[in-house]
């Protein structure tokens, strides 16, 4: 039976593109969402239409019970998974350090860093050679933000996807003799609709003078990166970044 990814918050921007590519690519696909239930069905009905495999799952990452009833499900659905993409995230309003509140650098934290913890804890008990898994690959949708920092916009998502940088180098260690190996790519500006919800959806535009490239990224540029690290292609990297910045 060909090969299981899931993918987390998969209902539009890079995850619902990276869900397409994998499905083009041969992979069953699990297409995790949180609110947006008619936009994943109808990523999956699109998905079915071309002859692929795929079905949606409700989750918000950041709920543990929620985790491990999407991967109960999983287990039911598909018996098996060979690949994890922890590409669900969030950002909030832009602003300054001073002005950020508890309950937001929780939420922050809570979606980027321990959603990303979590569905690595339960795909590694699933895929290492320790729990009688096959092996298997993680690949995490990092950001650019980890390198810059984001000042004057949002440190609290750059810090959190710091935190996915040092977890994705830690975790790439610790089970790489048991048959993962877990890679992560750092998106620069890509053109998603998680700029309007830090409140400027013109964000890709009014910066995209000072990409190198002369431009912003699509979706589909991170996603064919992701499959690649996702893939047997990359059979020698874990523990690696590719950055997906136009130069950035
Ligand atoms: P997006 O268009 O805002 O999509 C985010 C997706 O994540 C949505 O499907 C959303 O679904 C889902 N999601 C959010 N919170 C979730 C949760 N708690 N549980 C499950 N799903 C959740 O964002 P995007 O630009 O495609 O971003 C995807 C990833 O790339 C993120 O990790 C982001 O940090 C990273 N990234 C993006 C850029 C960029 O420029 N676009 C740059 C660097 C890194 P709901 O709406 O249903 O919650």
């Amino acid at each position: 039976m060909a090969n299981v990814m899931l993918i987390t918050g998969a209902s539009r921007g890079i995850g619902a593109a990276t869900a397409l590519l994998a499905a083009e690519r041969g992979y069953r696909v699990a297409i995790n969402y949180r609110r947006e239930r008619e936009a994943a069905e109808a990523l999956v009905a699109r998905i079915r239409a071309a002859g692929g495999s795929a079905q949606a799952f409700a989750a918000d990452v950041a709920n543990e019970d929620e985790v491990l009833r999407l991967f109960r499900e999983l287990d039911e659905t598909f018996g098996r998974l060979d690949v994890l993409v922890n590409n669900a995230g969030i950002l909030e309003r832009q602003m300054r350090l001073e002005e950020m509140d508890t309950s937001r650098l929780l939420r922050v934290f809570a979606v980027n860093v321990t959603g990303t913890f979590l569905c690595c804890r339960e795909a590694i008990k699933r895929m290492t050679h320790r729990h009688g898994g096959s092996g298997g690959s993680i690949v995490n949708v990092s950001s650019m933000a980890s390198r810059l920092g984001s000042p004057n916009e949002y440190i609290d998502y750059a810090a959190a996807k710091g935190a996915v940088d040092s977890m994705t180098i830690g975790l790439a260690k610790e089970v790489a003799g048991d048959g993962i190996r877990v890679n992560a790519v750092r998106p620069g500006l890509i053109k998603t609709e998680i700029h309007a919800s830090g409140g400027e959806p013109g964000r890709v535009e009014r910066l995209q003078s000072a990409i190198p490239l002369g431009r912003g990224g699509e979706a589909e540029e991170v996603a064919r990166a992701i499959l690649f690290l996702a893939s047997d292609e990359s059979s020698y990297c874990t523990g690696s970044f590719i950055d997906v910045s136009g130069g950035r």
